[in-house]
Order: C-alpha cells, then structure tokens, then sequence
C-alpha cells in the first residue's frame, strides 16, 4: 500500500471487514475505486448510503426489504399456515427460484453456534416464536444448513415449538452434508423440500 496515503489505507481497511475479503484482495479494491472517474466513485457511494438506509427488515418475517412488510408477506395468495425458516436472505432466494413453494418464510438472520457466542437472542427467534403464539400456523420447515449449527438451530426451534401442536419438518437433503443452502441448484432444493420428514 501506498505509504502516507492514509486515505486509500482506511479504503482497504473498511473492504477487509467484509465477508470473504483477504487484505490483497481488499487492496485491489481500493486501487480500483480510486481509479474510477469520481462519478463512478460517487454513485458506488450513494448506492451503499441508499441501501443501508431503505433497506430493512419485514415486520413479520424479517427478510430484507424496503417496505413495512415485504412482498411474500403481503401475498394473500401464498399459503401463511406453512413457514420455512431459513438461515439467510439468500436461502429464500434459492427456495424462490425453485418456484414450488407456495408458504411463507421466516429469516433468522444468522444460526445457533455457541462457539461464535451466537446464541437464539442474535437471530430473530423471539420473532418467529411470536408468529406460531399468533396461530393459523399448521407446519413449520426447518430449512437451515446441514451443517453442525444448522442442526443445532432446527432441533432446538423444534423443541421450542413442540408445546404450540404445529408440525414441524426438515428438509430431506441430498444436499452434502454441511453446504450451504443457498448454493444447492433447483433439482436438489425441490426434492429435499418435497421429502421433508417429521421432526
Ligand atoms: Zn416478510
């Protein structure tokens, strides 16, 4: 990096802080922006301000959007007794794309994992347990991970929604134990949602 340029050093140093970003990756990135006619640079700027600031959470099922409750919510035609819970944004996308499923969702924003301190107060636990004490909900799918905190998170919101007589389900994966969901191709997340069991 160059010295004395403090600027292009905190450039960098804001990139690193992102997901799957290394420091010479990072250092790329801040060479590319200072490369850029200042306009470009402006409305890279302006598109991270106005996506921080209209985009928020679904007041029911916490997926990102930039209204009060998102569009799925809002969808009478989708069936609202029947709710994925999934672990990111992205895994709805992917559940989306399959076109099959014709419930709602509910994002936790993250997933059990004790190691990480990420214990069910850092995802949006309180707020699906909240939808289910509502009622009119007659199936739950675990939908999370098949990773070790994917398994954790489905098994304890289970327990949790056992007293509430809902059915709750898991998803059959063929989808390789501990991959992420939002990378299975359509195929594979259409059969594991068809083949969900009992949990
Ligand atoms: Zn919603």
């Amino acid at each position: 990096m160059a010295q004395g340029s403090t600027a292009l050093k905190r450039l960098a140093d804001r990139f690193s802080r992102m997901p799957g970003i290394g420091r010479k990756t990072a250092q790329r990135m801040a060479y590319y922006i200072i490369s850029l006619p200042k306009e470009e640079s402006a409305a890279l700027a302006q598109a991270i301000l106005d996506a921080s600031e209209k985009v928020r959470r679904c007041s029911v099922c916490c997926d990102l959007t930039e209204e009060e409750i998102c569009p799925i919510c809002a969808d009478g035609r989708r069936d609202h007794g029947t709710i994925c819970v999934v672990e990111q944004p992205q895994d709805l996308l992917a559940i989306e794309r399959t076109r099959e499923f014709r419930g709602v969702y509910h994002v936790l924003h993250g997933a059990i994992s004790p190691l990480d301190g990420i214990g069910p107060e850092q995802i949006t636990v309180k707020e699906l347990m909240a939808r289910i004490a509502a009622g009119g909900v007659k199936e739950v799918i675990m939908a999370t991970d098949s990773d070790t905190e994917g398994e954790t998170t489905a098994l304890y919101l289970s327990r949790l929604i056992k007293p509430f007589a809902v059915k709750v389900t898991r998803l059959a994966y063929g989808i390789p134990v501990g991959s992420d969901l939002q990378y299975a191709d359509e195929v594979t997340l259409s059969r594991a949602m068809e083949g969900r069991r009992d949990m």
